[in-house]
């Protein structure tokens, strides 16, 4: 029988505000080791290219290729991969890509200018990154539904060319996921992972061409080295853990709540699911529904190491109050399992992604719904935004003057560079102005 402890907290408590700040205290570890040794494998491949990359992925995956040209996997061979699985998998991942291509397609802002009365234009251009690098992440797990979320936005982008990397251990290809490369429309793929896979999407080498933006989650080594090359080109984000926060006016049945909660709690020891509502009764019945339920799953482990260590069920005076309690955490789901989840709506501020009513379960959005499931964590939705179309683009400034716009805007220029003492700026200015 699986152990699990669940935390009762009441807002009403006078230390609530100190437990919930320890509750959600997560350290992202920095481990000295993984730093100098994902720093080595960097600079190893930024100089020695295809020779190092064949070298690391023998030494961690096991796999031993005469050259990278042979880890890289065909545009055939993923079309057969589409191919062979199974109908109902294949058709899955279908529907899933062509729900999230739609949501996307709706993202995308062009570019604009304006004039005015004097013919001076302004205006903002968009423009597709030239070549995005993603990484999908293949050591204990695979995730097609990763390749889905992060291939297809880059593809409504734009961008010129998607290059997708895959750890293989043991030389074991996933064909889900070289399925759903091939229905995202990846260009080109490298059955590469780790530190190694990071450096050669960073820097380029003889065979894996450099790319401008590195997308996609990974363990300590990948997310360490994303750090480090972030500056040579963008990354999109390093996620920690993931979250649930339910929000629940106690009508929803007890069972499918602590579903909810578990299917966070089972992605790793670290999640966080959280439940509040104003109801006592409720959370009384949601936490025999966790011990009832709990054993019955393939992950129980996980999960009971998760919700005993990261989970709370807390009590609210009212649904307003439990909108600001959400609203501090600023969860990456949340969950608004209420009668008229659109009137709660307007007091949410902070969440990667708000799930409405009853009847919409996270999981729906982790693999189908259309929205992206790659989502601002660890209160980082307080600023920040899911993946999506903008993060594939880049914009330029247009500024265009007219003859008459030079003269007026020139004076002023003019001023504002003499009162700076760059002469040579207010001179450039001046010769557009009218004498
Ligand atoms: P991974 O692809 O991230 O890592 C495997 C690679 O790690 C190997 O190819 C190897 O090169 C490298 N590696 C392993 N041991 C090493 C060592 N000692 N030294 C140097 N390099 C080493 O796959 P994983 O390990 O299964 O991790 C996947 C991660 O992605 C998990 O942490 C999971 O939680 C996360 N994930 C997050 C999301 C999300 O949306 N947030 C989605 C899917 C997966």
């Amino acid at each position: 029988m699986t152990e699990v402890t669940v935390k009762r907290l009441s807002a009403a408590d006078a230390d609530f505000d100190a437990t919930l700040d320890r509750l959600l205290a997560w350290e992202d570890s920095v481990d000295h080791q993984v730093n100098e040794s994902v720093r080595h494998i960097l600079q190893a491949v930024r100089t020695r290219g295809d020779a190092a990359l064949l070298e690391f992925t023998s030494k961690f995956d096991q796999v031993d290729a005469a050259s990278v040209a042979e880890l890289e996997i065909s545009a055939e061979r993923l079309q057969q991969a589409l191919d062979k699985i199974p109908a109902d998998q294949r058709e899955a991942l279908e529907k899933a890509a062509e729900r999230i291509r739609s949501y996307h397609e709706r993202q995308n802002a062009g570019s604009w200018q304006y004039e005015e009365d004097d013919g001076t234009v302004l205006g903002q251009k968009v423009t597709a990154l030239d070549r995005a690098g993603l990484y999908v992440p293949g050591g204990k797990a695979a995730y097609p539904s990763s390749v889905l979320m992060n291939a297809i936005p880059a593809k409504v982008a734009g961008v010129g060319e998607v290059v997708m990397v895959v750890p293989t251990p043991g030389g074991t290809v996933n064909e889900l996921v070289l399925a759903a490369a091939c229905i995202a429309g990846v260009d080109r793929v490298f059955t590469l992972g780790g530190a190694q896979a990071v450096a050669a999407l960073a820097y380029g080498t003889e065979t894996v061409p450099p790319v401008d933006k590195i997308v996609g989650p990974g363990n300590i080594f990948v997310a360490t080295a994303k750090r480090e090359v972030f500056g040579t080109v963008g990354i999109d984000m390093i996620a920690g853990p993931s979250e649930i926060l339910v929000i629940c006016d106690g009508q929803t049945d007890p069972d499918w709540i602590a579903m909810d909660l578990f299917s966070q709690a089972e992605h790793d020891e670290q999640a966080q699911s959280i439940l509040v509502s104003p109801d006592g009764d409720f959370l009384d019945k949601v936490e025999t529904s966790i011990r009832k339920l709990l054993p019955t799953l393939e992950r129980a482990e996980i999960i009971a190491k998760s919700v005993s260590d990261r989970a709370a069920l807390i009590q609210v005076e009212d649904l307003a109050e439990a909108a600001k309690v959400s609203n501090r955490i600023a969860p990456e789901h949340l969950e608004l399992s209420v009668a008229d989840p659109e009137a709660l709506l307007p007091s949410i501020r902070h969440a990667g992604a708000i799930f409405m009513g009853r009847y919409t379960a996270e999981a729906l959005g982790d693999y189908c719904a259309g929205p992206n499931h790659v989502l601002p964590t660890s209160g980082t939705a307080r600023f920040s935004s899911p993946l999506g179309v903008y993060d594939f683009q880049k914009r330029s400034s247009i500024i265009g003057f007219s003859a008459e716009g030079a003269d007026r805007m020139g004076r002023v220029a003019s001023v504002l560079a003499r009162g700076e003492g760059l002469t040579a700026h207010a001179r450039s200015a001046e010769y557009r102005v009218k004498s």
